[in-house]
């Protein structure tokens, strides 16, 4: 029988595990900031279990941890990006940033993606597999005992489509805001979606207080059906609908990612029809300079182009911020690491 993942269980049912097992309630308080804190490799490292409780799980249980493959580090602002290998072998990337309300974490969902977004290097080989809520913390753990320092924040906008992997999300955060373990808020949480539009109904009804950002990209149904295959299935309307009701549901302001393309989605009119079509819905617009891809012949939108679409916006009353961009030196749009990374590897 295959071995069960205790880092993907709450208290509550790491509890249940432990009475089943004929331990004490209690046992799970004791153990749980063992995984989630301090971050064990093995059993044999709790110190306040009996030898027998530590065969017992060892027998039944597996420590989720990830391996470093390898970390690049912007010599512009001290983002971080690393490559990590899952236990099968299957490979994601997460990156640290540092800004001066903290320190932030990209994570991957799964690892590749079946969207097919054209301008994004994560999809490109497909999906490989969803990652379970443990992978998902690990990302952060590791990080967090390489550099030492606590991580405050955690944005869902790394490889992947994380409503396509609703459960396991939803597990996760759970885990990550629970105080007995690293304790980020849920205020802190951000999840970014392509716009699966049940789940984002669903996720609406989970009155969860993290952010929810959504990825636009385009004006129009016609321009974002090219850029999103996503928006064939659910289209445009609809999902600023979902986003409407999310959040009347939550409160949460809604974040739209923006990404300029150069000739594709930056011109005058189609500010105007983006300041139209989220009229009314409590929202942020986060213009994100696309970042080239080489499988792909998309540009990036000259600097005066992003300004001139932010100015517009603005005067259409939107709240609009430019994301700056961190790592440029360092592959990091999504994907991009791990695509050079397998590459070189399949090179003779
Ligand atoms: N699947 C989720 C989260 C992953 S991508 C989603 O679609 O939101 C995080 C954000 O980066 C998304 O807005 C995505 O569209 C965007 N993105 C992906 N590749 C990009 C690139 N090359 N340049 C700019 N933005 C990109």
């Amino acid at each position: 029988m295959e071995k069960a993942d205790i880092k993907s269980w709450n208290q509550k049912e790491l509890e249940e595990f432990l009475v089943s097992l004929g331990e004490k309630p209690f046992r799970a308080r004791q153990i749980y900031p063992w995984l989630h804190v301090r971050h064990v490799a093995s059993f044999e490292e709790i110190t306040d279990i009996s030898g027998k409780l530590k065969e017992k799980l060892t027998e039944k249980c597996r420590i989720i941890t990830l391996k470093q493959v390898k970390v690049q580090v912007s010599k512009l602002d001290g983002t971080r990006k690393y490559l990590f290998a899952l236990e099968d072998g299957a490979m994601i990337e997460s990156v640290l940033m540092r800004y001066k309300h903290g320190n932030s974490v990209c994570i991957s969902s799964q690892a590749g993606c079946r969207m097919g977004c054209r301008f994004c290097a994560s999809t490109l080989d497909g999906l490989v597999r969803s990652l379970t809520p443990s992978e998902m913390l690990e990302q952060i753990y590791r990080i967090q005992e390489d550099i030492e320092e606590r991580i405050s924040h955690t944005v869902v906008m790394g490889m992947g489509e994380p409503l396509d992997n609703y459960d396991n999300l939803l597990k996760f955060i759970e885990l990550l805001s629970d105080k007995n373990g690293v304790n980020i808020s849920q205020r802190n949480i951000t999840v970014s979606t392509c716009g699966i539009v049940p789940n984002i109904y669903k996720l609406a009804e989970e009155k969860l207080q993290i952010t929810l950002a959504l990825s636009l990209h385009a004006s129009s149904q016609e321009k974002r059906e090219e850029l999103m295959p996503i928006a064939k299935k659910y289209d445009i309307y609809q999902v600023v609908e979902a986003c409407r009701d999310y959040f009347e549901k939550t409160g949460r302001r809604i974040t739209f990612e923006y990404s300029l393309v150069g000739g594709v989605n930056d011109s005058d009119e189609d500010a105007y029809r983006l300041a139209k079509l989220i009229e009314g819905v409590n929202c942020h617009v986060n213009l994100i300079p696309v970042n080239p891809i080489k499988e792909r012949n998309y540009v990036q939108s000259k600097e005066q182009v992003i300004l001139n679409f932010k100015n517009k916006l603005e005067k259409y009353g939107k709240n609009v911020t430019i994301r700056r961009e961190m790592g440029r030196d360092i592959e990091g749009a999504c994907g991009q690491l791990r695509k050079q990374f397998s590459e070189r590897e399949a090179r003779p």
